[in-house]
């Protein structure tokens, strides 16, 4: 099949029922990019830019596409990889291969360690936990690229989530009757208080075309975590591919949705905060999520702190 303009494709998309060839597939996903970037005022001029760079393809392409704004838009970059101390996971080796990418884009690339940062590795807090330790890596993580940001004095915190991850991030929100979420997802309003803003300038992209554009531009891939499993999570994005598969352009429509959700929410909703009465972070409840998670650890109750 040909694109357009007459060459090969390589590419077809069903949603808008086009083949594509190479080039105009990268055209269309750096537009998405820096639509992204626009619609919700991402970035400007001089902003320093800490990117949690794991050295998937998400993160890759995020990183490439920031480095290539750069050009047009000064910026300024940092990669961080936060190692989380999974045994045969990342090694020496690993962290080499991570250093390539960043190293040939000419970008600052620093280490983060959960053991320095958290005095806790992920295999030892996968034997405390029952279940899953993703929603702990998640909070955690959160809070390592935060204080690195900070600490840096970055402007923004930039991370790779694609349309795919942020629609399955959003309907959870919904099921666990966390619609406020909503709101400050897409309306950061904690530019104050120690939180540096979160951007996420991949989200118009479906994961399936991040997952192409890294393969046609050679962005590194690094295996999946050992932990990853099958939490609701993983259904939700079941169900959501099942829809994307019978009626195209449905992530789309989705994002749509929530975003025009937020904004009405955002008219009636004022979202309070009030700072952890463990750490001091601004938090919607009494402790912050990483306060929490870290109590449930050590086997403290959380009533202590109330
Ligand atoms: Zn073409
Ligand atoms: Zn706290």
């Amino acid at each position: 099949m040909k694109c357009h303009c007459g060459k090969e494709a390589v590419v077809y998309l069903p949603y808008s029922k086009r083949y594509l060839c190479r080039n105009h597939f990268s055209t269309l996903v750096e537009k998405r990019f820096r639509r992204a970037i626009r619609d919700f005022n991402m970035l400007k001029k001089g902003d320093h830019v800490v990117v949690g760079y794991s050295g998937g393809k998400d993160s890759a392409v995020l990183l490439y596409l920031l480095k290539k704004l750069s050009a047009k838009m000064p910026i300024k970059i940092t990669a961080v990889s936060i190692i989380e101390g999974i045994k045969d996971y990342r090694d020496q080796e690993v962290e080499n291969e991570l250093s390539k990418l960043p190293e040939s884009l000419g970008i600052k690339h620093i280490f983060k360690y959960y053991k320095e940062e958290l005095k806790l590795t992920i295999d030892e807090i996968a034997k405390k936990v029952r279940g899953s330790v993703c929603s702990y890596c998640g909070v955690f993580k959160r809070y390592i690229l935060n204080e690195t940001a900070r600490k840096l004095k970055a402007t923004k915190v930039a991370i790779g989530h694609n349309l795919d991850d942020v629609v399955e991030t959003l309907y959870l929100n919904l099921i666990r009757n966390e619609p406020l979420r909503l709101v400050r997802y897409f309306n950061p309003i904690y530019k104050e208080g120690g939180f540096v803003p979160r951007i996420r300038p991949l989200m118009y992209v479906p994961e399936k075309e991040v997952a192409l554009y890294s393969m046609l531009h050679n962005l590194g891939v690094i295996k999946e975590c050992p932990y990853a499993h099958k939490s609701l999570r993983y259904f939700i994005r079941k169900q959501v591919n099942a829809m994307e598969e019978r009626f195209p352009g449905t992530k789309f429509k989705l994002l749509r949705s929530f975003i025009s959700l937020a904004n009405e929410l955002s008219r009636n909703a004022s979202v309070k905060l009030n700072r952890c009465k463990r750490c001091g972070a601004l938090t919607t409840s009494k402790l912050c999520m990483k306060c929490q998670m870290e109590l449930a650890l050590k086997g403290e109750k959380v009533e202590d702190y109330l």
